[in-house]
């Protein structure tokens, strides 16, 4: 059987009809090329700051690197060549573009897409290679990060809670979970009045009696102590509504501290969580 590809194409159904606009095709490729130049330098500027721990050989580091460098020459030279044609005469080609707004919002939806990233999975990955340590599993935190991951990828709970969430009960599993319903040093139990205030070194919340003189202590207001008290709690009653801006803040910043210095060090994501508060 042969298929005579002219009938085919004359009976085509006809376009429905819709907005169009016709540019020279030159100016639409100096746009494109210069929009995709832009994403690959963003792209190219992440990757060199990725850690590379395999020497002169090829490592994880340089896949991103040469995918960037791939797609910045090929937008340089898409953008060259109709500067080229410009220059030279051998323009003259049109382009029709249907729907011209929706091809404008999705461009700016690629060139805000570096922007819009926020970095989650990566911290969860972080944290799990900082908290552990090679030869010691622990299947139960496994588990936790397969959960959590999937729920970022296309679950409807905010990035912002599921991250509280993960990190305190990252700290629950390997036994680190501060202590946020008793004074740590007397053992009293805290009352919701007014602000508590939290010892990072001491390890939880202290009570006004033993409180002077501790060193790294925190105050927290009542809604933000009773927020981490929720995201401790490892059954389904877990909150799932967006956190409140301003005591997520607290919150934020008292997990960012606390792991912090049980780590030794700032981990490299920290930086990127700040987007989640705004
Ligand atoms: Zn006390």
């Amino acid at each position: 059987m042969s298929i005579n590809l002219a009938d085919h194409d004359m009976n085509e159904a006809p376009l429905p009809p819709a907005k169009e606009i016709t540019v020279r095709s030159e100016f639409g490729d100096i746009i494109a090329g210069l929009g995709l130049a832009a994403v690959a330098t963003w792209f190219l500027a992440q990757a060199i700051m990725l850690p590379d721990y395999s020497g002169t050989a090829i490592g994880a580091a340089d896949f991103p690197k040469g995918l960037a460098i791939l797609l910045l020459l090929s937008a340089l030279s898409l953008a060259g060549a109709a500067v080229w044609r410009l220059t030279t005469r051998h323009s003259g080609e049109s382009s029709t573009i249907r729907r011209p707004l929706r091809v404008l919002i999705g461009a700016l939806l690629l060139i805000a897409f570096p922007t819009m990233m926020t970095y989650a999975g990566y911290y969860v990955a972080e944290l799990l290679d900082e908290l552990t340590d090679d030869g010691d599993p622990h299947p139960e935190l496994f588990d936790l990060a397969c959960e959590i991951l999937a729920a970022l990828d296309s679950g409807p709970e905010p990035v912002s809670a599921l991250l509280i969430g993960f990190e305190l009960s990252a700290l629950r599993v390997l036994g680190h979970l501060p202590l946020l319903d008793q004074c740590v040093e007397c053992g009293i139990e805290m009352t919701a009045q007014g602000r508590v205030a939290f010892g990072m070194l001491a390890g939880g919340v202290l009570c006004n009696r033993c409180r002077p003189g501790k060193p790294k202590v925190v105050s927290l207001s009542g809604t933000a102590w009773q927020m981490l008290r929720d995201y401790s709690r490892s059954d389904a009653s877990r909150p799932t509504v967006e956190p409140d801006r301003r005591a997520y803040g607290e919150v934020r910043g008292v997990l960012n501290q606390y792991l912090s210095h049980l780590l030794g060090r700032r981990p490299r994501m920290h930086e990127y969580l700040g987007i989640l508060a705004s």
